[in-house]
């Protein structure tokens, strides 16, 4: 007899969602199962009780295939689901052993794992290096250069939107003409001079065996459009759980297609009124036309939201209910009233920080931990006022989506490192490492690539090569510390290369460098702990650690620290407080959304997203004085600004309205100058007249 106590624990439709198709005899037949609710209602939980539930009716771990949005949800929800096993075995009288999920991650990271496995069948090297969107622009300009794009009379679009269109297509399954007409007008006269680069940088990868991070999915999806293939990864998973599908694009919907092509034991879970990933491919249609889709399919929805309390909801529900498309989700409450959210007026955005950093503090001594407590904000940069506020009190922090851990110039340059000793035929990585030597410019590293692929990519020849006007001494350093670590057996020579990039740090970097070099010191010992190199590169390069300074979490368990995050990597998280920065037009709604509706429906979803990350407090902060960032107009420009536009007089109403500090009375409402205007040019011009 099953010991159940743990579903005593869920409302009567989660319950459903997490025993659906299981029979008490341990057998499955498990028709689609999709469960589309609203935020807070405990779709997560449901999942991840599903797969405790499974395990304790008999499915090995090891066939339970679970899909998140990042390895931290992954992470989470192995452990809830542990925990839940180990409490039925506890009350069976049987002490567990402990269960591991060995297949909960990204759609990305399960793809890598699955390619490299069936690397021999795929004709790929299964040492593939993974190239992270850095590198992946950095190769489709060296693409663009080498073929002498660009030199027309209409500016080539950046790397970076390079990259984006042909993510889209890619993720889409869409072809380049429909991607460029649909959201990319200003670039169709580039059509054929895209082709040509997507084509080159196609070959390029294949020729590094490096794979970017679309080639995760594509190939993955190409590898299961062989039957064989198919049926062989389907063959290995019972279970396929995913959660906030909402998010999830074509490429990943004809994966699952693939793997159960009937549903059977297909469980997805999201909220429509959460999809916040368009920008990015994904494809609403996935969650509102599963049920279509997969025909028998079980739908359940759960009602009761348990994160926040009605006040909070109320706000939240009105800011989605003017939403243009309609989201039909009565969520109710279980949690009481509670406190009207704030909606505080401050005069700019140093005002702004000070007023968050002193409410976190207010409610730390009222018990709340600083870790109870977030900070949001539409874009990285939106923080930083808030970072220098939190740094010159000393207050410890987290951020999250900001300048990611791998975006970090010293980060790069030792994986760089690693990732040539790796691959010698990976270009980007050499091209990096290279104009570490001073004396070495991007002229001298490519000739100093050719000649290295000249040799057959022997990092060996590099110790007699010289490079035109490159300091020798450091080369000779340098290029004996490749080869060695390319020798070695894993994780040797890591450290000397480690250590030798430590002593070029000060002069690369304006000190300090302590926190460089620690970030250097984490890499190596997060090396040791993996198997091999390749591991090692994957798991960082597709689960990077959130943040420089995330990587030690076992180190400073018992610190507090105030969490910042941007909306985007707070989805499917919660709080007791939530701060929402900046939210005024231009920045929240963001600009860029403001000339079509569907975007700007993305961005209300976004707002609906950072409302209800919030259990206990909601504050949603205007500053009157910002600056709107315009690099493809006119550079910074600061603005006067009107609130968001979202913040209709139907959603305040659930708001308390404050005033911090000195705020020019009756504040500006739409684009207008505060204050007196002074005009500086014609002061400065009377001095001569
Ligand atoms: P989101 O849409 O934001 O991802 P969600 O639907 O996944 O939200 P969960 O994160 O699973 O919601 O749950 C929200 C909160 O409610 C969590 O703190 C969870 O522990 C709690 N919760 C979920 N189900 C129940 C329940 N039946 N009884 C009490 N608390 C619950
Ligand atoms: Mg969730």
């Amino acid at each position: 007899m099953l010991e159940t106590a743990y579903l005593e624990d869920l409302n009567a439709a989660q319950r459903e969602a997490v025993t659906h198709g299981v029979t008490i005899d341990g057998r499955f037949d498990a028709d689609p199962l999709l469960v589309i609710a609203g935020a807070g209602s405990g779709k997560t939980q449901a999942l991840s009780h599903r797969a405790a539930h499974l395990i304790l009716s008999g499915v090995d771990p090891r066939r339970i295939l679970l899909l998140t949005f990042s390895r931290r949800a992954a992470d989470e929800m192995s452990r809830r689901a542990n925990g839940v096993v180990e409490a039925a075995m506890a009350a069976r009288g049987r002490k567990g052993q402990g269960v591991t999920l060995t297949w909960a991650g990204t759609f990305h990271a399960m793809g890598a794992r699955l390619l490299r496995e069936h690397a021999e069948q795929l004709g790929l090297d299964s040492q593939f290096s993974i190239l992270d969107r850095g590198d992946a622009a950095d190769l489709l300009d060296v693409c663009r250069q080498s073929l002498d794009l660009g030199r027309g009379k209409t500016r080539f679009p950046r790397k970076d939107t390079c990259l984006g269109i042909y993510s889209q297509v890619v993720n889409r399954r869409d072809t380049l003409a429909a991607v460029l007409a649909a959201r990319y007008p200003w670039c169709e006269n580039h059509h054929d001079a895209l082709k040509q680069l997507f084509a080159a940088y196609t070959e390029r990868k294949l020729a590094q065996s490096a794979l970017d991070y679309d080639d995760l999915l594509l190939f993955w999806a190409m590898m299961l459009e062989s039957a064989e293939l198919a049926e062989q990864v389907a063959g290995r998973f019972d279970h396929v759980l995913v959660d906030e599908y909402q998010d999830t694009n074509l490429l990943q919907a004809a994966i699952l297609k693939r793997i159960c092509p009937e549903g059977r034991g297909l469980c997805v879970v999201g909220d429509d009124a959460q999809a916040i990933y368009g920008f990015r491919a994904a494809e609403v249609a996935n969650i509102l036309g599963f049920a279509n889709d997969y025909p028998g399919c079980r739908t359940v929805t759960l009602a009761q939201n348990y994160r926040s309390t009605n006040a909070i909801l109320d706000a939240a529900n009105a800011l989605i209910g003017e939403a243009t498309a309609g989201y039909k989700k009565d969520l109710f409450g279980t949690r009481g009233a509670g406190a009207m959210p704030r909606h505080v007026t401050v005069r700019d955005s140093v005002d702004e920080a000070r007023y968050v950093v002193d409410r976190a503090l207010e409610r730390r001594e009222t018990g709340v931990e600083l870790k109870q407590q977030a900070v949001l904000f539409r874009n990285a940069h939106h923080a930083n006022d808030v970072e220098i506020e939190l740094i010159r009190r000393d207050i410890p922090f987290r951020k999250y989506g900001g300048l990611k851990f791998l975006e970090a110039a010293h980060v790069k340059d030792l994986l760089a490192l690693l990732r040539l000793a790796e691959n010698p035929r990976n270009e980007i990585a050499a091209h990096r490492v290279f104009q570490l030597v001073p004396g070495i410019g991007p002229g001298t590293a490519r000739k100093t690539f050719e000649h290295l692929q000249a040799q057959n990519d022997s990092l060996t020849a590099l110790e007699t090569f010289r490079p035109g006007r490159g300091d020798r001494d450091a080369w000779q350093v340098l290029a004996g510390q490749l080869a060695d670590a390319a020798d070695s057996a894993w994780p040797g020579g890591i450290e000397p290369l480690a250590r030798w990039y430590k002593t070029t740090l000060d002069e690369r970097f304006e000190p300090p460098t302590t926190a460089r070099a620690g970030d250097i010191d984490d890499l190596v010992r997060m090396a040791g702990q993996h198997a091999d190199r390749a591991a090692f590169l994957t798991d960082l390069t597709l689960d990077p650690p959130s943040a420089t300074g995330d990587h030690n979490d076992d180190a400073d368990l018992d610190e507090d620290y105030l969490v910042l995050s941007t909306v985007h990597s707070a989805k499917g998280r919660e709080w007791d407080s939530v701060y929402l920065l900046h939210v005024a037009d231009g920045t929240f709604p963001s600009e860029y959304s403001a000339d079509s509706d569907a975007a700007l429906d993305e961005e209300r979803r976004l707002m609906y997203v950072a409302f209800t990350r919030a259990k206990n407090a909601l504050e949603v902060v205007s500053p009157l004085r910002y600056y709107v960032t315009e690099q493809h107009r006119h550079g910074d420009r600061h603005v006067y600004g009107a609130t968001s536009r979202f913040l209709t007089p139907a959603v305040m109403q659930h708001f308390e309205a404050v005033t911090d500090g000195t705020v020019p009375a009756g504040g500006p409402q739409s684009g207008v100058a505060a204050g007196p205007r002074i005009d500086l040019a014609a002061g400065a011009r009377a001095l001569w007249q």
